[in-house]
């Protein structure tokens, strides 16, 4: 006999279906009335059982997509200490603010901190030009305009 593996409601349904088969539904009989008592509580422990596992399954499946989205952070936070080793950047100041600024000799973009830029000027580390910071006009095309004063004619 090949016992297949049955789920608590289905054996339930399965005890359930014997008993309609002994006729005992509407006896009086003391006996039958455990039994039909015995098995409805089955019913009920085995649904319970049936809830719970459904539940399980969905805290799984939010726990699987929680961990990705941790994953995805993890990835973001520590993705910059990599490749830092031999970087430009890597003396600057993390608290401090950063300005991007292309030289207008090379086009080489270098990065300026706010107390180098409060200064007023920074040599190019590509190209060694003085790029100078005009506060009271400072936008990215003002770099590149910036008079010729260093020019040599
Ligand atoms: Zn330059």
């Amino acid at each position: 006999m090949g016992e297949k593996r049955m789920t608590p409601n289905e054996k339930v349904a399965y005890l359930k279906g014997l008993m309609a088969g002994l006729k005992l539904e509407d006896s009086t009989d003391d006996t039958a009335k455990v039994l039909k008592g015995i098995i409805d509580v089955l019913g009920d422990l085995a649904q319970e059982i049936d809830d719970v596992a459904d539940y399980v399954d969905e805290l799984d499946e939010e726990v699987a997509e929680l961990g990705e989205i941790v994953d995805r952070i993890d990835d973001d936070l520590y993705d910059d200490d990599d490749d830092d080793d031999d970087d430009f950047f890597e003396d600057f100041d993390e608290d401090s603010e950063y300005y991007e600024v292309v030289c207008p000799k090379c086009g080489d973009s270098v990065c300026v901190s706010e107390e180098i830029l409060l200064e007023g000027s920074i040599e190019c580390p590509n190209c060694q030009k003085l790029l100078e910071f005009d506060f009271s006009t400072l936008t990215a095309d003002d770099i590149n305009d910036s008079d010729d004063e260093d020019s040599e004619d």
